[in-house]
């Protein structure tokens, strides 16, 4: 049976209990373990694929077509390795599972209760998970804040598991030591009522993880190492950072790893951390750089589009260069034009989204990107407005759209094939997963990727309409990606333009920081190309006041890891 860690979080949400359980993966991993991560999600939902990316942010797609919350895509990118349905449980696929089970009539004569019926579940989908994978080391994050009454469920079968294992398991648990500024101090009290609290419940964290504005002293550690029972040497920063990946390098130093792999009695080497550190590097000591629009409608929520931006720091690394984001409100550009919003920038993204609002501000911005010849690249409803802007400006039908947004268009270019138009359910119905695409010879996709056959995650319902293809095609729409097995448009690019290339999966899901995903690479790419040739430099000494903005530090900008009210760098 692999090691069980255990990740819990307290005093407020937010605190980055996902990049700390991927950094704790990512350092053992270096060590030379293997390692597998698993997110518990206290919410009865049974997956997140039906919340608003407003209350949630981005949903993760893995391979297997599952919907899962965010934290997922942190642990593919920092240890590298590829997730499953089975490593993500809501307390809805819980007691999803327990009712069924219940009118079956398997729990005939019982009465069935949280305890033992509830915990079981869910350590059964633990060890379940433990079984398959065979990792040395299982780290388990329990989401939620302790104290919340949906997460007592979860804490009480670690306490059990605990009871059970209790050599194979540690508790890490991460909180906060805020710097109140009206008394110049940092203060212990929330960390120690939050251990408390735990402890109430049965559990006695063995490290703490305190995220704070700046290092703790030696004073400090010292006193909530007492009043929460562990020794001094188990209580470590989590110090501010300018960006995410400097995470695991911040817990080496305190000696998260070392701790763990000693606890547990594993037998681990040395980290090597050496292409980590150089990467991170990259990010931090940008030599160029250039600006990229995001057109989107969640723009205020930075988590809608987590996989994205995190695509955009890891190509942008491939080049030595810092991708600035300027976000944009696809209804600000209806008010506004698109001429005002992205006449500076080297790049244009439309991500994918739901739902019309905003959606004819983003059909501008990919007829001024068309026009312009700005660096376009459409993901998702990305691609189907590009779709939707060359039908009506290229082809001529003025009124073209999706059957999502105007079902009475008199051309739906983008429509349901009939299994979508047959789906009454809204939950896990959208076309989910891995699927393997064909490149079309000689086309930009295949030039960037270098092959001719890619396999790439989607989630979507509505398609390209192929009674349409071929009018498109005509006018100069190369249909460029093809699903393998199905008549099924996967990518459309122009070849007269700089770079327009959208597509109907998720590149973003794919790309992690030593593997920058190749279609945001050459994008990236492109638009440092225009803003030499606009600006006569990419360089970032060059930049400091012009149009990117004052050079701001370098980094993913992950507000989490961030002092409070200071701006995301990266941001424009
Ligand atoms: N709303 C579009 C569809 O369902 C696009 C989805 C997306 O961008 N993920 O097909």
């Amino acid at each position: 049976m692999p090691k069980i860690v255990v990740v819990t979080g307290g005093v407020v949400s937010s605190l980055g209990k996902g990049i700390a359980a991927a950094s704790l993966g990512l350092l053992l991993k270096a060590r030379g373990l293997r390692v597998t991560l698993q997110k518990l999600d206290p919410y009865l939902n049974i997956d997140p694929g039906t919340m608003s990316p407003f209350q949630h942010g981005e949903v993760f797609v893995t391979d297997d077509g599952a919907e899962t919350d965010l934290d997922l895509g942190h642990y593919e990118r920092f240890t590298g390795v590829s997730v499953t349905r089975s490593h993500n449980v809501t307390a809805g696929q819980v007691y999803d599972a327990i009712l069924s089970k219940e009118r079956r009539g398997e729990y005939l004569g019982s009465t069935v209760q949280v305890i033992p019926h509830v915990t079981d579940e869910i350590k059964r989908r633990i060890i379940g998970l433990s079984l398959t994978t065979q990792a040395d080391v299982h780290i388990v994050e329990v989401g939620g804040t302790v104290g919340d009454i949906e997460s007592l469920p979860f804490l009480e079968a670690m306490r059990q598991l605990r009871l059970e294992q209790r050599r194979d398991t540690l508790f890490v648990h991460v909180t906060l030591v805020p710097f109140i500024r009206a008394a110049g101090e940092m203060k212990t009290k929330p960390t120690q009522h939050s251990v408390k609290e735990l402890r109430e419940i049965g559990i006695q964290p063995d490290i703490l993880l305190c995220r704070c504005e700046r290092p703790l002293s030696s004073d400090l550690r010292e006193k909530i190492a007492l009043f929460c029972n562990l020794p001094t040497e188990a209580v470590i920063d989590a110090t501010d950072v300018g960006s995410i990946y400097e995470v695991p390098q911040v817990f080496n130093r305190g000696g998260l790893d070392e701790r763990v792999v000693r606890e547990l009695g594993l037998e681990a080497g040395e980290p090597d951390l050496g292409a980590w550190s150089d990467f991170v590097e990259r990010v931090r000591s940008p030599r160029h750089q250039g600006v990229v629009g995001i057109v989107g409608k969640y723009t205020h929520v930075r988590d809608a589009y987590k996989s994205l931006i995190e695509a955009l720091v890891h190509a942008g690394a491939a080049h030595h260069a810092r991708v600035v984001v300027r976000w944009i409100e696809g209804e600000e550009i209806e008010a506004r034009g698109a001429a005002e919003l992205l006449r500076d920038l080297d790049g244009v993204v439309v991500p994918g989204g739901f739902g019309e609002r905003g959606i004819e501000g983003k059909v501008e911005a990919v007829r001024y990107a068309r026009e312009r010849g700005i660096p376009f690249l459409g993901l998702c409803l990305g691609m189907q407005v590009a779709v939707i802007e060359f039908a009506r400006h290229v082809v001529g039908w003025r009124e073209a759209n999706s059957s999502e947004f105007n079902p009475a268009a008199p051309q739906k270019v983008i429509d349901l094939l009939p299994d979508q138009a047959a789906v009454t359910e809204k939950g896990a119905t959208m076309r989910l997963g891995a699927y393997r695409c064909e490149l079309r010879e000689g086309s930009l996709a295949a030039r960037a990727y270098g092959r001719s056959e890619v396999e790439e995650r989607h989630r979507h319902r509505y398609e390209l309409n192929q009674r349409h293809a071929a009018a498109l095609q005509s006018r100069g729409l190369v249909l460029s990606g093809k699903c393998v097995g199905r008549e099924l448009v996967e990518i459309v690019e122009l070849p007269d333009h700089p770079w327009f290339l959208a597509v109907q999966f998720h590149p973003e899901l794919k790309s992690r920081p030593h593997e920058p995903h190749p279609l945001f690479v050459d994008f990236v790419r492109a638009a440092l190309e225009r803003r030499r040739a606009r600006l006569g430099s990419d360089r970032v000494e060059a930049e400091r006041g012009g149009a990117g903005g004052p050079a701001s530090k370098p980094g993913s900008p992950d507000p989490r890891w961030q002092p409070a009210g200071r701006t995301p760098p990266g941001d424009a």
